[in-house]
């Protein structure tokens, strides 16, 4: 671990919140000295004070001191793909591991108590540490409701089985009837105690886009049909209620007003942007309004914990939707359809997650908002009728122009970049389809190839810019204001 590291993400966090040292001493029951040793690197905080700093500010203690530069590249199981419903997951915003992991935890174990009059959560590690921020608290207690919970933060237990540990207790008449611990592992997946991780069937043999392209030819068929074949049982109703998902996320927001939560003062805009037309709007000018309207409103549920579709990701959650809704208003396009388009786009969300990463944490936010491009453009292609050759091009377009594109959350919070980076990719989507409909012949790149460029690129991109808040708009903007 290097110190100085340590000494600029306190000095980040502190300038995050706009605070003196001396006030952030103050907060911190420590001397202004010490905020200034620390932050010159000269020592590093006792494990008392990175409990405090952790606890204040909402972090973990690993994203303290860990010297993430290290990170290894990504384990990737060669040899097909997983089923969709790995990829279109349903819950509530705006972390798949604080927010969906333990909403899925405690909606199974409630099902599972139906006696239980009330509950007990105990989070501990990076659910403890930065459960606030991101509102698992809430997420607990909304799930378990009606029935009264009680939700406790353990900051202080260190030998933990993973970082996002919970337990949870049920009582009847004040008698405990049941418990169990369980683990929040990434993803919106879980895990509980004493089970072994699950390894996803990999129901796709096929996992580059030249061979399902191939096949697709071969057989006649669209990209949606060989999506419909595989999938099999059940799949037409998992499609449909990602879409009802989809469309109620954008329901919601372009009705809501507000700031959200998080402290970074950040106004909903969804609302305005879909009401707010001019006297003389060009069509064009409609398209972008009413395209980013769609697109913020879900990244504005997302970040205030609403109910959204991973698409791929919480934070690139809005891209998808936002096309495939503004489409279906304006040309009318059946659900039916709009489920074909969705097939086609999680075929390019699954290549990037099982040859890649869908993770900004892994690989910068080309591989998130990037890969949400790069789906809402073969959704569109899908969605017209464009040839294969042509969703690929387009798919491979929406991808390329994110190539090195950072992760740098101001505050850690999903909102800046995050929600306007979403109304730009679904532009940008938007774009794709348009050369490709004309530029296909000409084309030279392989969506399996940017893929892989993709990939290379996120693990050479500075750990400042990948999901750390220490680099970029994250390091400098309360900076500016100073
Ligand atoms: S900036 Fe980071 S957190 Fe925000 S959408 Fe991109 S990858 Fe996700």
């Amino acid at each position: 671990m290097e110190k100085e590291k340590v000494a600029n993400r306190i000095y980040n966090l502190r300038k995050s919140k706009n605070l003196k040292q001396s006030e952030l001493a103050k907060e911190l029951g420590v001397s202004d000295k010490a905020i200034s040793k620390w932050e010159q690197g000269t020592v590093l905080p006792t494990l008392e004070a990175l409990c405090k700093i952790s606890s204040f500010f909402g972090v973990s203690i690993d994203s303290l001191l860990a010297d993430r530069a290290k990170v290894e590249p990504i384990k990737r199981v060669k040899g097909g793909m997983e089923t969709i419903k790995e990829l279109y997951k349903i819950g509530r915003g705006p972390s798949s591991s604080h927010t969906m992991g333990p909403e899925r935890i405690c909606k199974e174990f409630k099902e599972n108590n139906p006696e239980a009059d009330s509950f007990k959560v105990i989070l501990y590690g990076s659910l403890a540490l930065t459960g606030i921020g991101h509102g698992t608290d809430r997420i607990v207690r909304e799930t378990l409701a009606p029935i009264k919970t009680k939700v406790e933060f353990n900051r202080i237990k260190k030998s933990l089985p993973h970082p996002n540990t919970m337990e949870i207790f049920a009582y009847k008449g004040g008698e405990e009837v049941n418990s169990i611990r369980a683990y929040s592992i990434g993803g919106g997946e879980v895990l509980k105690e004493n089970e072994e991780a699950k390894l996803h069937e990999r129901i796709y043999k096929l996992d580059s886009f030249e061979a399902i392209s191939k096949y697709c030819k071969e057989n006649n068929m669209r990209l949606s049909e060989y999506v419909e074949m595989i999938e099999g049982d059940g799949y037409h109703e998992f499609i449909q209620e990602v879409w009802e998902a989809m469309k109620e996320a954008i329901e919601r927001g372009i009705n809501t007003d507000g700031v959200l939560p998080g402290g970074l003062d950040v106004k909903r805009k969804a609302k305005y942007l879909f009401n707010q037309r001019h006297i003389d709007e060009t069509p064009e000018t409609k398209e972008n309004r009413l395209v980013c309207a769609y697109a913020y409103a879900v990244g504005e549920e997302n970040a205030s914990g609403g109910k959204i579709v991973t698409a791929p990701t919480c934070g690139a959650c809005g891209v998808v939707p936002a096309v495939l809704y503004y489409y279906q208003k304006k040309r009318g396009y059946s659900d039916k359809e709009i489920h074909k388009a969705l097939a086609a786009a999680a075929v390019v969300g699954m290549l990037v997650k099982t040859n890649a990463s869908i993770s900004g944490a892994q690989c910068g936010c080309q591989a998130e908002i990037g890969t949400a491009c790069s789906m809402a453009a073969a959704a569109l292609g899908e969605l017209f009728d464009m040839s294969i050759e042509q969703i690929e091009y387009a798919a491979e377009i929406a991808l390329e122009h994110h190539l090195g594109l950072t992760c740098d959350p101001i505050g850690g919070l999903v909102q800046i970049p995050c929600i306007e980076r979403n109304a730009v990719a679904a532009m940008r989507a938007i774009n794709a389809v348009n050369i490709a409909n004309f530029l296909t012949d000409t084309r030279k790149i392989s969506l399996d190839l940017i893929i892989q460029t993709m990939y290379e690129t996120g693990i050479d991109i500075s750990e400042k810019y990948r999901e750390t808040s220490t680099g970029g708009m994250a390091k400098l903007y309360k900076a500016f204001e100073d």
